[in-house]
């Protein structure tokens, strides 16, 4: 693989840019892979890099039914940030944003990484106690974070109105080093580092069945043809619960749509990431100019990947007591993914009934800012049949020892 570089930039440059080679082949399947990972969103890249990068586990394929990167993995508003409450939540998510703060060195992509920093608001008393107590707790998990009052955040946000008619604005959860990237860089990165140690990275190739023999794994079936593997990495967000029934097993997770949507773009006004959790919107400004807005879940399950106009309604309308000028703006155009969603709101990293079989799901709402970390802890325990310290307490056997990690209740939201 050629490194990206300056240098490299000023040649193509000078000769119309016609040198670039393609950023990751597309090999048809092989007959055997040792690990195969369904799913090329950032989380199955991820692991795949991490398989080959610290378990040098390189004959790996990595299948996707649609185009890498087209999952939530494209469809996010990529706020980064590690401010959870309990420690194993904690420790995952600032593993995660540690490695986002040297992933465009260490993949050879500039991902964007803009730690801008982060505020969570708090408009209720509750919410004050709430991130008052994340503040305590993230002091004692070494993860930097501070709670400040009002004036504080009207310095960070000037465009916000302090004083909403049903949600005065009381303080804040900061994080200065919380932040975005920019998410398809995230996937083509991963992908072309994964390309470059050999892996397979497969597009347009659906899993259509899993074998089964003996409690173990023994192949795919996809719509490229039947390819068998020792291990398999499931890995597919919103739709782990189909893959799971192939496999013959249940997951609890519940899938649905999730969406956000972008104003016009306009003049720089805000350098900040701000979520109002207790009206559910949250507001980035992008690179282009344009307000990124993230809504809440529909309230039923489902597939559609389009998300509803009564959503959009709802979110525009409580942001704009807190952030008038957004009155004032056109809306550009509004999408969705399909999120999975667990009952404690915290992911599925884990072993599952069929041996060779291992599961990556339940980011929900707020995976973006997890796929460095995931991966990494994924790839331990891809490579070695067991869960390493970041993914020990995130195992299926939760569900039924009641050893819930619950950030639905701390955070209120997860994004
Ligand atoms: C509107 C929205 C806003 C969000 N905002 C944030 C945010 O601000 N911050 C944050 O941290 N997170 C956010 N998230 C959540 C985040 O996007 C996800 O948690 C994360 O991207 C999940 O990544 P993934 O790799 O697990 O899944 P995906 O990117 O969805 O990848 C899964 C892949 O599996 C593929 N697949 C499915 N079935 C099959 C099959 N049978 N065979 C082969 N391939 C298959 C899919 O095509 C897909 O590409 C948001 C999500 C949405 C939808």
């Amino acid at each position: 693989m050629r490194r990206y570089s300056v240098f490299a930039i000023a040649r193509e440059g000078l000769r119309y840019h016609a040198g670039w080679a393609r950023a990751w082949a597309s090999p048809t399947p092989k007959r055997r892979y040792d690990a195969i990972v369904v799913g090329a969103g950032g989380h199955g890249l991820a692991t795949a890099y991490y398989l080959g990068k610290n378990h040098g586990l390189t004959n790996v394929a990595v299948l996707e039914k649609g185009w890498l990167g087209g999952g939530n993995t494209g469809r996010n508003t990529t706020i980064i940030r590690s401010n959870y409450l309990q420690d194993p939540s904690a420790a995952i998510y600032e593993k995660a944003r540690a490695l986002y703060e040297t992933m465009s060195q260490d993949l050879n992509m500039n991902v964007m990484f803009s730690p801008r920093g982060v505020i969570m608001l708090a408009q209720t008393r509750h919410e004050v106690r709430g991130y008052q107590r994340t503040a305590h707790a993230n002091a004692l998990q070494g993860v930097k974070t501070e709670f400040i009052g009002p004036d504080r955040v009207k310095q960070l946000v000037p465009i916000i109105e302090l004083s909403g008619p049903r949600y005065p604005v009381l303080g804040g959860l900061w994080q200065a080093r919380g932040g975005t990237a920019r998410h398809d860089a995230v996937a083509w990165g991963y992908a072309r580092a994964c390309s470059a140690m050999g892996m397979d990275i497969i597009q347009n190739c659906a899993v259509t069945g899993i074998e089964t023999e003996a409690g173990q794994v023994k192949a795919v079936n996809t719509s490229k043809g039947r390819i068998e593997t020792g291990k398999l990495a499931l890995v597919v967000a919103g739709h782990s619960s189909e893959l799971a029934a192939m496999a013959g097993f249940r997951l609890p997770i519940e899938s649905v749509a999730l969406q956000a949507l972008v104003s016009e773009p306009i003049e720089p006004c805000m350098d900040v990431v701000v979520m109002a959790n207790t009206v559910h919107g949250y507001l980035s400004q992008s690179d282009k100019g344009e307000m990124v807005i993230g809504g809440g879940t529909d309230g039923f399950n489902n597939y559609t990947q389009r998300g509803s106009f009564h959503h959009v309604e709802e979110t525009v309308r409580a942001l704009i007591e807190t952030f008038p000028m957004l009155s004032r703006l056109r809306m550009l155009r509004q999408w969705g993914g399909i999120v999975d969603m667990t009952g404690d709101r915290s992911p599925i990293l884990s072993k599952t009934p069929v041996g060779g079989i291992y599961v990556n799901a339940g980011w929900g709402t707020g995976g973006f800012k997890a796929i460095p970390g995931s991966g990494w802890a994924m790839a331990d325990l891809v490579a070695k049949d067991a869960p390493g310290p970041l993914a020990a307490a995130f195992g299926l056997e939760r569900f039924r020892e009641g050893r819930f990690i619950d950030e639905s209740v701390a955070a209120g939201v997860a994004h």
